[in-house]
C-alpha cells in the first residue's frame, strides 16, 4: 500500500496518507481532512477495471468469431471435396467398361467420400461443440444435437452429389453415342 506525504490544509504540517484512505485527521492540528482527490482516484480505479473487463470480453468475442469462421470454412471445404468425391467416384465406376482398372479408382474415391462423410461431422461436431451449422452463430446446441444436424445435411448433400453425378453420366454417355 502507497503511503504519501501531504500537507496538512490547516496547519501546514507534514501528514502520512495511505492509499485508499479518504478521511484523515490531522495528528498535529486534529483537523478532519477528506481527500477528493483519493476518491477520484478510487472511481477511475473502479471504471479502469470495468474497461478492462469490457476490453476483455471484446477480446473473447472476436477470438469466437474467429474459431466460427476457421469452423465454416472447414465444414464448407470438408463438403465440398465429399461432394466432388461422390461426384467423380460414382461416375467413374457407372462409366467404366468390364474388368476396367477405372472401377477401382472409382471405388476408391467414393470410399474415401463415405470415409469423410461419416468422420467429418463427428469431428466437427467434437473441435466446435457450440455451433449452429444452420445459423452459423454459437448457441447452446450439444454435441450430440450437432453431429446429427452435420450428419443430416451430409446424407442431403451425398444425394444432391449422386443425382448430379447420374446427369453428368447420362450426359456423357449420350455425347458417346
Ligand atoms: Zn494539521
Amino acid at each position: 500500500m502507497d503511503i504519501v506525504m501531504i500537507k496538512c490544509p490547516n496547519c501546514g504540517a507534514s501528514v502520512e496518507r495511505r492509499e485508499g484512505e479518504y478521511f484523515l485527521k490531522c495528528p498535529y492540528c486534529g483537523m478532519e481532512v477528506c481527500f477528493d482527490d483519493i476518491k477520484e482516484e478510487a472511481q477511475i480505479g473502479v471504471l479502469q477495471n470495468k474497461l478492462s473487463a469490457f476490453e476483455q470480453n471484446d477480446i473473447q468475442v472476436e477470438a469466437a468469431r474467429q474459431r466460427l469462421k476457421r469452423y465454416c470454412r472447414m465444414r464448407n471445404v470438408s463438403f465440398g471435396v465429399m461432394c466432388l468425391m461422390t461426384i467423380v467416384g460414382f461416375d467413374l465406376v457407372s462409366l467404366a467398361g468390364d474388368d476396367d482398372p477405372q472401377t477401382g479408382l472409382g471405388v476408391l474415391i467414393t470410399l474415401g467420400a463415405w470415409g469423410i462423410a461419416f468422420f467429418a461431422p463427428l469431428l466437427l461436431a467434437i473441435i466446435y461443440p457450440g455451433y449452429n451449422i444452420m445459423t452459423g452463430t454459437t448457441d447452446k446446441h450439444k454435441t450430440v444435437k450437432m453431429w446429427l444436424k452435420l450428419s443430416l445435411v451430409t446424407v442431403g448433400l451425398i444425394i444432391v452429389s449422386l443425382i448430379v453425378a447420374f446427369i453428368i453420366e447420362e450426359i456423357i454417355s449420350a455425347a458417346a453415342k
